[in-house]
């Protein structure tokens, strides 16, 4: 199996009750039939029975409830988990072990990728010098950057062809401000087009491969995100913590949309 994993994979922590933008509010979070079997399993009392009430059924799938707020059942006033405070980490669902990594097979190979709408993983994609880890068999981590990917040969000129033609639209934001925004699209878009080329690749037996379709959904998503930031300079309210909501959110939309 080749193994590769998103830079942020070896340093990923949840900031849980500090955290500005919960990963339970808002979803509809899909708990597997193990987890549902376990929480019916549990000695009856009012921490279980809290679970229980805050499971439903549709279509042969289990969901938590959300309150109208969008705020999973789940989820305390201080944005801990009533699961994970009561019981342990083992005691949650698949999805929530497992958010905000996006685990994607596709023939002999596997991607660890991670999920925007998280803060800890949209502060990594506006910060840093993105790189993937590669593993092959057992043995130690090669770094690879995005552009040496085997599915992301040549694209590196339709970034900057992009960025060249949506110029226009800067005005007159200053260089720093810009430089975050440029950093933060090349990473998020080989971050994009990568998970998009496993997530169809891991649906069948085709080889992992770049689309042009990935290429113009990842550029529509940028595009998204690229209007909100010129809002938020022209009100000058463009602080890292309202670009990293913006990600969030806009990440937050998109996988509403494609689900
Ligand atoms: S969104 Fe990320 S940092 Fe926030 S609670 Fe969820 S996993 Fe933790």
């Amino acid at each position: 199996m080749k193994d590769y994993y998103y830079g942020i994979a070896n340093r990923f922590k949840c900031i849980a009750g500090d955290c500005p933008n919960s990963c339970c509010i808002g979803w509809n979070i899909v708990i597997d039939k193990d987890s549902v079997k376990r929480y019916k399993a549990l000695p009856e009392n009012e921490i279980s029975n809290r679970i229980i009430s805050g499971i439903h059924a549709s279509d042969n799938k289990f969901y938590f409830k959300n309150h109208d707020n969008g705020r999973c059942y789940m989820l305390d006033a201080d944005n801990l988990c009533h699961i994970q405070r009561n019981y342990s980490e083992d005691m949650l669902c698949i999805t929530c072990r497992k958010y905000p990594r996006l685990i994607y097979k596709a023939n002999d190979t596997r991607l660890v990728s991670f999920s925007a709408s998280c803060p800890v993983v949209a502060h990594y994609l506006i910060n840093s010098k993105s790189c993937f880890y590669y593993r092959e068999k057992k043995g130690s981590f090669k770094t690879v950057y995005p552009v040496d990917l085997p599915w992301c040969k040549g694209i590196k000129v339709k970034i900057k062809k992009y960025l060249l033609e949506h110029e226009e639209f800067f005005g007159n934001i200053d260089k720093t401000r810009l430089s975050v925004f440029y950093n933060f699209c090349s990473n998020y878009f080989y971050y994009r087009v990568t998970s998009l080329a496993f997530s169809v690749a891991s649906e069948g037996t085709e080889e992992i491969q770049v689309t042009e379709d990935m290429i113009r959904k990842c550029e529509t998503e940028i595009d998204v995100i690229l209007y909100g930031f010129i809002d938020l300079c022209h009100t000058d309210s463009l602080t890292q913590d309202a670009f990293v909501k913006l990600i969030n959110d806009s990440y937050r939309d998109f996988a509403h949309v494609t689900t």
